[in-house]
């Protein structure tokens, strides 16, 4: 079978053309699918997307045209598909539905740690040979108190990391991970974390539930020398009222790996062209926050399980084999979420 690879990453490409040596035609494209990109895949049967593709109807529509029928997505969120046109045009959709929660959990604490001990400007500073501290002072952790937002398998990798820095533990979820309650975590109201939280991290998927999770009335209710980190999805915050806050000289810090107009930036080369994101410019003026472009899942580790699997979604696909990472056609009882 030919298959088609969107969204490829540089240091990604040898490892998906190695895992799919011998089995299957692979082409990797290093353009995300959208709407100016999906005639490419006309007369691909299988197609690998990555998290910025644009997997709404229309695009949907164009491919089931084509003759796609298997979409690989290299991720675990999917909240960039329309799965129930995916279901009507008949299409399967896998995701991955494991691989290294380390690699997200680490990045989490790297960003949290990056803003509490003034980490890039530190770096800035003494490349300039300016070796002064006025302005580094940071916090420790010890005995402070980490909300932790999503206490799945990211957020109970995150929340081993605190119980390490000796935090104490509260966890907001709609289903407790007894995991984390081992460890210690107290699970509460929302409000209750964010009004209590030195640090809140957000380790929750992006659903209509969820979204600006953290919103205005959020942002305000959480101490005025919290940091908030995001390494799940842009779209879980309010980014128009995060940039109020700052400019009000609220919160002590913000560390983002997610944006969320990031399709369209995030992961590739802006830095010769205007950018017309007032929002993303305006958050970069700040001194105290931090932004990567979602590469909290890039390790060796993660990224090579990522296309292990997706691998193994293909030969399960051509061998009409349903396992957990398929997500269209769902299952009657409705699960899917794996
Ligand atoms: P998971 O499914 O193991 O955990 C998600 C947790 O959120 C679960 O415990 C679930 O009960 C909880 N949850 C779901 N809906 C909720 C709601 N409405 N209210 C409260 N809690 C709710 O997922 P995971 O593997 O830990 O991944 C979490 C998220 O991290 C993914 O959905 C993805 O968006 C993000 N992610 C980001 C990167 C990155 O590189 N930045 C990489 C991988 C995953």
């Amino acid at each position: 079978m030919d298959i088609l690879a969107f969204g490829v990453q540089a240091d990604e490409r040898p490892l998906i053309e190695k895992a799919f040596e011998g089995k299957h035609d692979v082409r990797c494209l290093d353009v995300f699918l959208n709407e100016d990109t999906v005639p490419i895949a006309a007369g691909y049967e299988a197609i690998s997307t990555s998290v910025n593709a644009d997997l709404s109807r229309s695009v949907l529509q164009t491919l089931a045209v084509g003759g796609t029928q298997l979409i690989a997505q290299r991720s675990t969120g999917f909240n960039n598909i329309d799965l129930d046109v995916a279901e009507r045009l008949g299409l399967t959709v896998a995701r991955v539905s494991y691989y290294s929660p380390y690699s997200v959990a680490e990045f989490a604490w790297t960003l949290a740690m990056a803003v509490n001990r003034r980490i890039v400007r530190a770096s800035n500073r003494t490349r300039d040979f300016d070796f002064r501290l006025d302005g580094l002072m940071g916090r420790d952790l010890r005995g402070r108190t980490v909300g932790v937002l999503g206490t799945g398998k990211i957020g109970e990798a995150f929340t081993r990391i605190a119980h390490g820095f000796g935090m104490n533990l509260l966890g907001w979820d709609v289903a407790e991970n007894p995991a984390c309650v081992e460890l210690g975590m107290k699970y509460v109201e929302k409000d209750e974390l964010l009004a209590s939280a030195d640090v809140v991290s957000l380790h929750v998927p992006l659903l209509p539930s969820t979204h600006h999770v953290i919103d205005r009335a959020a942002l305000r209710r959480m101490k005025d020398d919290a940091i908030l980190v995001n390494s799940s999805r842009g779209g879980l915050v309010d980014t128009e009222a995060l940039v109020g806050e700052l400019r009000a000289g609220r919160l002590a810090g913000v560390g983002l790996d997610v944006y969320e107009a990031e399709a369209g930036l995030f992961f590739l080369d802006k830095s010769l062209e205007v950018v017309s994101d007032d929002t993303l410019a305006r958050l970069m003026t700040f001194p105290n926050v931090v932004v990567t472009s979602h590469q909290a899942y890039y390790t060796e580790e993660a990224v090579g399980q990522i296309v292990a699997a997706t691998v193994e979604n293909v030969a399960a696909y051509v061998a009409g084999r349903r396992t957990g990472n398929v997500l269209v056609p769902r299952v009657p009882s409705g699960g899917g979420q794996g």
